[in-house]
Protein backbone atom coordinates (compact mmCIF):
# COMPACT_ATOMS: atom_id res chain seq x y z
CA UNK A 1 0.00 0.00 0.00
CA UNK A 2 1.45 3.24 -1.07
CA UNK A 3 0.76 6.36 0.50
CA UNK A 4 0.25 8.86 -2.12
CA UNK A 5 -0.84 12.65 -1.87
CA UNK A 6 -1.63 14.49 -5.49
CA UNK A 7 -2.14 18.05 -5.83
CA UNK A 8 -2.86 20.43 -8.68
CA UNK A 9 -1.35 23.49 -8.45
CA UNK A 10 -2.49 26.28 -10.67
CA UNK A 11 -0.86 30.19 -10.03
CA UNK A 12 -4.21 32.84 -10.45
CA UNK A 13 -3.88 36.13 -10.47
CA UNK A 14 -5.60 38.48 -7.71
CA UNK A 15 -6.06 42.02 -6.78
CA UNK A 16 -7.17 44.15 -3.86
CA UNK A 17 -10.03 46.47 -3.86
CA UNK A 18 -10.72 48.95 -0.93
CA UNK A 19 -13.73 48.73 0.32
CA UNK A 20 -15.26 52.32 0.13
CA UNK A 21 -18.27 51.88 2.29
CA UNK A 22 -15.48 51.18 5.27
CA UNK A 23 -13.50 54.28 6.30
CA UNK A 24 -9.90 53.98 7.16
CA UNK A 25 -9.86 53.18 11.27
CA UNK A 26 -7.02 54.86 13.52
CA UNK A 27 -5.81 53.41 16.89
CA UNK A 28 -2.93 54.30 19.15
CA UNK A 29 -1.00 51.73 20.95
CA UNK A 30 0.98 51.89 24.00
CA UNK A 31 4.30 50.70 23.71
CA UNK A 32 5.17 50.25 27.53
CA UNK A 33 1.92 48.22 28.26
CA UNK A 34 0.48 47.37 25.13
CA UNK A 35 -2.76 49.11 25.92
CA UNK A 36 -4.64 49.61 22.88
CA UNK A 37 -7.20 52.28 22.17
CA UNK A 38 -10.59 51.27 20.27
CA UNK A 39 -10.83 51.88 16.70
CA UNK A 40 -11.85 54.85 15.11
CA UNK A 41 -12.67 57.14 12.23
CA UNK A 42 -10.54 59.61 13.70
CA UNK A 43 -7.54 60.38 13.82
CA UNK A 44 -7.50 63.02 16.57
CA UNK A 45 -9.75 61.01 18.69
CA UNK A 46 -6.38 58.15 18.22
CA UNK A 47 -3.19 60.44 19.28
CA UNK A 48 -6.28 61.95 22.36
CA UNK A 49 -6.22 58.28 23.66
CA UNK A 50 -2.08 58.20 24.10
CA UNK A 51 -2.24 61.74 25.77
CA UNK A 52 -5.12 60.55 28.24
CA UNK A 53 -3.02 57.14 28.45
CA UNK A 54 0.18 59.03 28.80
CA UNK A 55 -1.58 61.39 31.77
CA UNK A 56 -2.96 58.74 33.35
CA UNK A 57 -0.09 55.81 33.91
CA UNK A 58 2.76 58.19 32.82
CA UNK A 59 3.88 55.69 29.70
CA UNK A 60 5.71 57.94 26.61
CA UNK A 61 5.83 55.45 23.98
CA UNK A 62 2.96 55.34 21.71
CA UNK A 63 2.64 53.93 18.31
CA UNK A 64 -0.39 55.29 16.40
CA UNK A 65 -1.61 52.83 13.44
CA UNK A 66 -4.52 52.93 10.89
CA UNK A 67 -5.96 50.05 8.65
CA UNK A 68 -8.55 50.04 6.05
CA UNK A 69 -10.44 46.56 4.80
CA UNK A 70 -10.22 45.07 1.10
CA UNK A 71 -11.59 42.59 -0.98
CA UNK A 72 -9.76 40.22 -2.84
CA UNK A 73 -10.74 39.15 -6.49
CA UNK A 74 -9.03 36.44 -8.61
CA UNK A 75 -9.04 38.87 -11.91
CA UNK A 76 -8.28 35.78 -14.22
CA UNK A 77 -10.97 33.22 -13.58
CA UNK A 78 -12.93 32.15 -16.13
CA UNK A 79 -15.49 34.25 -14.19
CA UNK A 80 -13.11 36.99 -13.99
CA UNK A 81 -13.29 40.41 -15.64
CA UNK A 82 -9.75 39.78 -17.40
CA UNK A 83 -9.79 36.33 -18.65
CA UNK A 84 -7.17 35.41 -20.89
CA UNK A 85 -7.30 33.53 -23.98
CA UNK A 86 -5.44 30.47 -24.51
CA UNK A 87 -5.40 30.77 -28.15
CA UNK A 88 -2.45 32.72 -29.84
CA UNK A 89 -3.28 35.91 -31.32
ZN1 LIG B 1 0.58 52.11 28.79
Amino acid sequence: MTNTARARYRFAQWTLRAITTMAVRHFGLCLSCDERSTDTTDPDTAQLWCLKHAGLTGHTGYELSAFQHFNATMTDSPAGPTRRSSRPL
